[in-house]
């Protein structure tokens, strides 16, 4: 069948590399938790009758005006995601202008739930069809449940002649409706859509759906975390997995205020957290050694298939385990040896830098090289 190539989200050990390091370079903001949505895996989890609030325009125009002093440090991409992100049209437009006038990439990650109608379609993408590089779909067996097929393609088709990457994201549930997804997919969407296939999550909405029974996170994956997640109040995480939300003041991983310290402090607080580092160079087994020292491991966030479900489910409520983890990575002879695997695996301990000429925008999630 002609229409979209179809592929995996698991990639290469070389794509898995490339992918952290190009975390580093990158910058996710979250404008807003709200959605017209309501799928049952949702990791955010959004709905329409949360009344989330928005990013404002004035922390998105203070916001814009620090990209291109970040693009000199070595920022090389931002992404926007929610909730849905377009219900903050005006303000990630703002933002994604102000990148593409610095050279960093600008990636958006959405349900396409804007496909509803050509004038909406429109709207969207005369707002931001000339800035963005990747349009990052998400459309599934949860979604088609609140989302007509028709719209999520008028959405894609009507980005894919303006930017060089759009990806569907296909989370893929088990049954038989995965497959059947793709065929509708494949018949609406113009061929230069990529439908990428991956696993469903029991995170936020989707751990009340499916619940925690697995077999065990595969502890030779690290972390992958996405660069620092910024939301629209300015406050801060380490990635927009499970921790973007879940697991709210329990974990170790915050890193202040972009609203009252700018985005440059919060991006060098995410690559200078130590114990962050660790567990993105080298995974959780030497925390959950720590943890298990000290009587501290829960096996319950053991039962789980993927890490991320793990670390969602890591922190006990008075905070015990995040100040331990933090102590112990804050081991001054832990630098040193962190360095030595960082230029093991890369050549090189990234450090910010004036910048280096850029290549020519060729748009692609931060996946890509
Ligand atoms: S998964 Fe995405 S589209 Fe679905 S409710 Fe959550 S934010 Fe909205
Ligand atoms: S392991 Fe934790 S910090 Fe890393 S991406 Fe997953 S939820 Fe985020």
């Amino acid at each position: 069948m002609s229409g979209p190539a179809v592929v995996s989200a698991e990639g290469t050990p070389g794509d898995l590399l490339r992918f952290q390091r190009n975390a580093w370079r990158n910058i996710v903001f979250s404008v807003t938790r709200r959605c017209p949505l309501r799928c049952a895996h949702c990791v955010t989890s959004s709905a329409p009758e949360l009344q989330f609030p928005l990013l404002g325009h004035d922390a998105a125009a203070r916001w814009a005006t620090e990209l291109a002093a970040l693009a000199e440090l070595g920022l090389r991409h931002i992404t926007f995601t929610g909730g849905e992100p377009t219900l903050a049209l005006g303000e990630i437009a703002l933002l994604a202008r102000a990148a593409k006038a610095a050279s960093i990439e600008v990636s958006v990650v959405t349900s396409g739930s804007w496909g509803g109608n050509d004038r909406q379609a429109a709207r969207v993408t005369a707002a931001l069809g000339q800035s963005v590089d990747c349009w990052d779909f998400g459309y599934d067996a949860f979604h088609a449940e609140h989302l007509r097929p028709e719209s999520l393609a008028r959405a894609v088709n009507a980005v894919l002649p303006l930017a060089p990457s759009v990806i569907v994201r296909i989370c893929d549930d088990g049954t038989a409706a995965t497959g059947d997804i793709i065929t509708t997919l494949q018949a609406q969407l113009g061929e230069a859509a990529v439908l990428m296939v991956q696993p469903v999550y029991a995170i936020g909405r989707g751990a009340e759906t499916f619940g925690l029974d697995g077999a065990g996170p595969d502890l030779d994956l690290p972390c992958m975390a996405t660069g620092p997640f910024i939301r629209e109040d300015g406050s801060t995480g380490p990635c927009c997995a499970s921790l973007s939300y879940g697991a709210a003041g329990r974990h170790p991983f915050d890193y202040g205020s972009a609203a009252a310290d700018g985005l440059a402090a919060v991006w060098r607080r995410w690559r200078d957290d130590q114990l962050l580092r660790l567990i993105r160079l080298a995974g959780f087994r030497l925390p959950l050694r720590w943890l298990a020292e000290e009587g501290l491991l829960d096996d319950a966030a053991l039962a789980t298939d993927h890490i991320c479900e793990t670390c969602e489910h890591l922190w006990d409520a008075d905070g015990r385990v995040a100040r331990l983890l933090r102590a112990r990575a804050a081991d001054p002879a832990l630098r040193p040896l962190l360095d030595r695997l960082e230029i093991e695996l890369y050549g090189t301990v990234w450090r910010e830098a004036v910048r280096a000429p850029v290549p020519a925008a060729r748009g692609h999630s931060i996946l890509a090289d």
